[in-house]
This record gives structure tokens, sequence and C-alpha cells, in this order.
């Protein structure tokens, strides 16, 4: 399960200036996958990948710590209604989310997703949009 960590470095209690996912790490004994860091002197954003059954316990730890968490479901969703089956975002994509159905129809894997955000900006018919 992806979850989007979110924090301020401002404050006294500061979690971006403390090692916080290797400590979680290694109270929990849950392996987490760090996918995307931007962290600044005002403020981190950080994506991490961890196995369903400790997400829960793995959140709770981040929160006590000062981290605002959040699941991220369906990182890249798609609007039908708008996607003609072009497959530019297939070539663009660094983590294949995206590919062709045998009928030649779009087919959208969003755990794989990192939010690069370069889909959404290649789409031509503005049919993809991040989960806010
Ligand atoms: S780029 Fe947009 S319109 Fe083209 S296949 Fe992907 S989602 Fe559909
Ligand atoms: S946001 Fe990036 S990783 Fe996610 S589906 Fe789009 S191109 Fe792929």
């Amino acid at each position: 399960m992806k979850l989007l960590l979110t924090f301020s470095r401002k404050g006294q209690y500061d979690p971006g200036r403390e090692p916080v996912i290797a400590r979680v790490v290694k109270e929990t004994g849950v392996l987490i996958n760090v996918e995307k860091a931007n962290i600044d002197s005002m403020a981190g954003e950080v994506l991490i990948d961890v196995p369903d059954a400790d997400a829960a316990l793995v959140r709770r730890r981040l929160e006590e710590m000062g981290v605002s968490v959040r699941v991220m479901e369906n990182a890249v969703a798609r609007d039908e209604a708008e996607c003609i089956d072009c497959g530019a975002c297939i070539s663009i994509c660094p983590q294949e989310v995206f590919s062709f159905d045998p009928g030649w129809r779009l087919r959208v894997n969003a755990e794989r997703c990192v939010l690069c955000g370069r889909c959404i900006r290649a789409c031509p018919h503005g049919a993809l949009s991040q989960q806010e």
C-alpha cells in the first residue's frame, strides 16, 4: 500500500530532522520502500510503499512522530469518458502503469504509480488526474 507522508520542518517538533522512517523500520521490523522524496528547508513530502498487512502499524507510528499520513489508493485516475486510448501515457510512464489490453483499450495498474505527474501533462485529452 502506498502512503504519502507530509511534514513541516518548522517548529520545535520537527520530523523532517529526525530519521523517522528508519526509526519505524527498526521498531516495527517492517520493510519500507521509499519511492519518492521531496524535502526542502520548509517541508517534506515522501511517498512510501509498505505491505498492506503492516500499513496500519506503520501509519500509527509515523503519526505518533508528527508525520501526516495519507493512503494513496488510486494515485492516478483515468476519466474513461475522456480517454481515447491513444497510448501516449504508456511510453512516458517510468513505472509501466499503463498498457493495452488485447482489444487495444488502455489498462491502468495504479498501484505502481509514484506520482511523478508526467502522464498527466502528456495526456492530450486531460483524461488523467492525481488523487488530491
Ligand atoms: S494519454 Fe490520455 S487519452 Fe491517451 S491513452 Fe493515456 S489516458 Fe487515454
Ligand atoms: S504519475 Fe508518473 S508514475 Fe504515475 S502513472 Fe503517471 S507517469 Fe506513471
